[in-house]
């Protein structure tokens, strides 16, 4: 039996979603459907989901959504009008823009992407529409219970042989709508694999499956046709955009191979995600290059800091009283480094300066900003000499500055931090040192 999740993209128009049909019925194990809100049609459309996050601000802002929620209705109209369904989703769309202007959060009407589109494929496929707001379900710190749901669904998919189940939400314990975070109906499709003890999860999209790099940034990257668990959730954390990033650990549990999938080019096998002793024996030393913009270091000096107890706890309980989790600390002997994430750091790097020197008597503190930071990950990199004196003889050859250098004890990944500007230069030299 198989798990598929189909993306928005895929559930983008009326021809897609018959692609999507098409793909679903020519394998009689693809019983379980997920489904995304219908994305971009094109480069310069609005996913449905960015749409309903509009509709949101505007009720908030100026008491309607009329013309917003306008957006909305015209998408499934298009949608239903081409399919031949016995389906109208107009009195659905009414009920929603009432419940926004009632007390809707943001998280229930963005909601309803999904709630929709899910109906829309049920209808066509002549499957049965499961809705997951009651069976995924969130702990009241809004984590995921995995396990609890997992049962839930088990227990209500049993008796199902074909069912359409839309992504992104769930319930809290009151029973209020909640979503994960964007992208989240990857990890629906993962929790429902893992509930029904899928023999795969096949993830399709809009692309062949992973890249070895960025084809933004470098020219026709190879293809990854396999992948370890890890591999993946270290390149996704990365920023290769594929497959969310919290996605691996429902399936990783039960052991499922995910398979990446194109919708539009279905012939292609696409990439296949495993447990690392499942990787084929000719597995490149490096599986993939991925990074990400961003980031500011900020450098902590004090003299005899290597035999002060408890100096790393003060530095991150500063982090931790302004809830902002650290990407790496890299140290030296009197000196420790923490890179953290812009974007969390917004309005508040000068208090944290001020906390971190209190709280540690620091000789010095110093922020740089302007960081980027560069993954190369590879199982095969462990215990084989020669891989960093790779990455590090590419980035002086093309004379790129590397301002913070971290490996993990796993020996999975190399994370070089460069400067910003040198950030593209940066990957296309590592590319070509390793792929060429
Ligand atoms: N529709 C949601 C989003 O755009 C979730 C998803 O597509 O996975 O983020």
């Amino acid at each position: 039996m198989k798990v598929c999740k189909f993306g928005g993209t895929s559930m983008a128009n009326t021809e897609t979603i018959i692609k999507v049909a098409e793909v679903c019925k020519s394998d009689k194990d693809r019983r379980y459907i997920i489904v995304s809100a219908p994305g971009k049609r094109d480069t310069g459309d609005i996913k449905v989901t960015d749409s309903l996050y509009a509709c949101f601000k505007a009720a908030q802002e100026r008491g309607e959504c009329e013309e917003e929620m306008n957006v909305i209705r015209k998408r499934f109209a298009d949608i239903e009008a081409g399919l031949d369904i016995d389906i109208d989703s107009s009195a659905q769309i009414e009920d929603i823009e009432r419940n926004v202007l009632k007390n809707g959060t943001a998280d229930y009407i963005a909601s309803r992407g999904e709630y929709l589109s899910a109906q829309v494929l049920a209808a066509y496929l002549g499957y049965e529409f499961v809705d997951t707001k009651d069976l995924i379900k969130f702990n009241d710190n809004g984590e995921l219970m995995l396990d609890y749901s997992a049962d839930l669904l088990r227990k209500r998919l049993s008796k199902v042989k074909y069912a359409v189940l839309p992504g992104f939400y769930g319930s809290d314990a009151d029973g209020n709508v909640k979503t994960f975070s964007r992208g989240g109906s990857d990890i629906t499709g993962a929790i429902v694999a893992n509930a029904m003890g899928a023999e795969i999860y096949e993830n399709w999209t809009d692309v062949d499956g992973f890249l070895t790099a960025d084809p933004r940034i470098v020219t026709k990257p190879e293809k990854i046709s396999f992948m370890s668990y890890k591999e993946l959730r270290e390149l996704s954390y990365m920023g290769a955009e594929v497959l969310h990033p919290e996605s691996v650990f429902p399936v990783r549990l039960a052991g499922i191979p995910i398979n990446i999938r194109n919708t539009f080019n279905p012939e292609h096998p696409g990439t296949m995600i495993v447990p690392s002793n499942k990787l084929p024996k000719e597995h490149k030393i490096i599986t993939g290059i991925a990074g990400k913009k961003g980031f500011t270091i900020i450098n902590i000096e004090k003299d005899l800091m290597n035999t002060e107890i408890g100096f790393g706890r003060k530095v991150l309980s500063v982090l931790e009283c302004e809830g902002i989790p650290w990407e790496h600390m890299p140290s030296g002997i009197d000196t420790l480094s923490v890179v953290l994430r812009d974007e969390l750091i917004l309005g508040k790097m000068q208090r944290i300066i001020n906390n971190i020197r209190e709280s540690t008597q620091a000789d010095n503190v110093e922020i740089h900003s302007g960081l980027s930071l560069i993954a190369i990950v590879g199982h095969n990199m462990a215990s084989r000499q020669g891989t960093a004196q790779n990455v590090f003889e590419a980035l002086a050859y093309n004379h790129i500055n590397v301002r913070m250098i971290d490996q993990g004890s796993s020996e999975l990944n190399i994370i070089v931090g460069v400067d910003t500007f040198d950030y593209e230069k940066a990957i296309n030299a590592i590319y070509h040192a390793f792929m060429d």
